[in-house]
């Protein structure tokens, strides 16, 4: 258990107020830890855009609670996936029996996170920013922001994507846009009458969407997710992609033309017709992945957390970042506690942080799904297999006297889209491996 603290130096200091350090935060001062949590936003989760769907059943075991108080915005039952190819777009849609994730604007869902840590004891300056974690004699013995310092037993580092605490630290390299994606998104108020009729969705019930074919040609893809009374609609490009898009001219405007396409595409529009832009935002995001996870996830009293220690997985139809987030939180409280038991935050005894991480479905899903990064970043994915998807959809259903049998469709369209197609049958098994 925690040691005599004088005011001056806390147990655990948590940086960063989002997701992951708001569950670490709150557990361990419902542990009876002295706690600080400091955030440089004004507000917890004040500093974030995200898309908007987050996974439940990580989140209840943080808070058992969620469902009751969380500021949640609507249950996703529907979830639809469309390829678009100019103005022609192919959609599944799926109605899950019972709905396992939720809309909810990360603000608001951040600051409830902030709020329970506060109320279980912790302590949250905002508008405060870390520059510099402290190191003394090889430990770690707390954060320096301007000329002031403040000390503890273990720093837990909760700073998000940009990890430039880590890159002072020597613990990461600077993220290249190999590593990265900017997401832009726009949130439109059409009222939730409005959102249940035109998206087709009972009371409360809410959709996730998922988007090819709308980036350009550049790697990525856009998203829509329904919330109480708004949409959101957004677009994420791989940088890499974007800088090569540009270069090639296939950008001839800034990523932001990407979202505002979407907004006026002609499939698209009435759904959000007569509705008001309330918010517009940009941000850089983190692929995630394994190759994006520092080496270390501890070292002598220290901890890295969330999109920081690059726990997030973007598959294409789903992200898993605020239930990774969380769960990591939750498993490096545990792991401080029981380092504090064996004797103190030594990093032998902080290091059942990562087998613990390791043994948790956060890591084993990023195992499974490794090399998706790859997918993400070939163009052929964007480009190629939407058109030749929409061209063969377009030969069985336009034709006017004619119809072609299925693979006569299929073979002309690939040949049309420019997709050899034992190759690509090779890379699709590749993929749907790895999916
Ligand atoms: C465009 C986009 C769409 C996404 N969509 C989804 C989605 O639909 N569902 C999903 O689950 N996830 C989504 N994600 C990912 C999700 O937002 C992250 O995985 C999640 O927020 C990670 O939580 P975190 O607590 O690790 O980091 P963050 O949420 O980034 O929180 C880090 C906090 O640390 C603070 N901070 C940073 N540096 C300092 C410092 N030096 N001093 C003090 N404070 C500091 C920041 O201000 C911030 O509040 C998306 C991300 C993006 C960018």
């Amino acid at each position: 258990m925690p040691g005599g603290s004088t005011p001056q130096k806390f147990d655990v200091i948590v940086v960063g107020a989002g997701p992951a350090g708001s569950a670490a935060a709150y557990l361990l001062a419902k542990k009876g830890f002295k706690v600080l949590v400091i955030e440089r936003g004004r507000g917890a989760g004040s500093k974030e855009l995200y898309g908007g769907r987050v996974y439940a059943a990580p989140l209840r075991e943080v808070w058992p609670e969620l469902d009751k108080e969380a500021p949640i915005h609507r249950w996703v039952r529907k979830e639809r996936i469309s390829v678009v190819n100019g103005e022609t777009v192919a959609t599944i849609e799926y109605t899950a029996s019972k709905p396992v994730s939720f809309t909810a604007y990360l603000p608001e869902l951040a600051g409830w996170m902030a709020k329970k840590a506060e109320e279980a004891g912790a302590l949250l300056v905002d508008e405060v920013r870390v520059d510099e974690i402290i190191v003394e004699n090889g430990k770690i013995v707390g954060v320096r922001s301007g000329d002031d310092r403040v000390y503890a037993d273990v720093v837990i580092d909760a700073e998000g994507a940009n990890r430039l605490l880590l890159e002072k630290l020597g613990m990461v390299e600077r993220a290249s846009p190999e590593n990265l994606a900017v997401g832009v998104k726009e949130v439109i108020k059409i009222g939730g009458k409005n959102i249940e009729e035109r998206f087709g969705l009972e009371p409360g019930e809410g959709l996730a969407w998922v988007l090819v074919g709308v980036t350009s040609g550049a790697p990525g893809g856009g998203f829509i997710y329904t919330f109480k009374d708004t949409v959101s609609l957004g677009v994420v490009v791989h940088l890499r992609g974007a800088i090569k898009a540009i270069e090639s001219g296939a950008f001839t405007d800034h990523v932001y033309k990407l979202v505002e396409g979407l907004r006026i595409h002609p499939y698209f529009r009435k759904l959000w017709a007569d509705g008001d832009i309330v918010e517009y935002g940009a941000h850089l995001t983190i692929e995630g992945g394994l190759s994006f996870m520092p080496k270390k996830l501890v070292a002598p009293g220290f901890v890295i957390i969330g999109d920081a220690a690059g726990l997030l997985l973007n598959t294409g139809y789903t992200i898993r970042g605020v239930d990774f987030a969380v769960y990591s939180g939750k498993l490096a409280a545990e792991a401080v506690e029981e380092a504090f038991n064996k004797g103190g935050p030594t990093e032998e005894n902080l290091k059942v942080y990562e087998e613990k991480l390791r043994d948790s479905f956060v890591y084993k899903e990023l195992v499974k799904h490794r090399g998706i990064e790859k997918v993400m970043k070939d163009p052929d994915f964007f480009t190629k297999y939407p058109a030749m998807l929409t061209l063969t959809l377009g030969k069985l259903f336009e034709g006017e006297y004619e119809e072609p049998t299925i693979l006569e469709a299929l073979l002309s369209s690939a040949r049309e889209a420019g997709v050899p197609l034992l190759s690509s049958l090779l890379k699709l098994l590749w993929v749907v491996r790895r999916l």
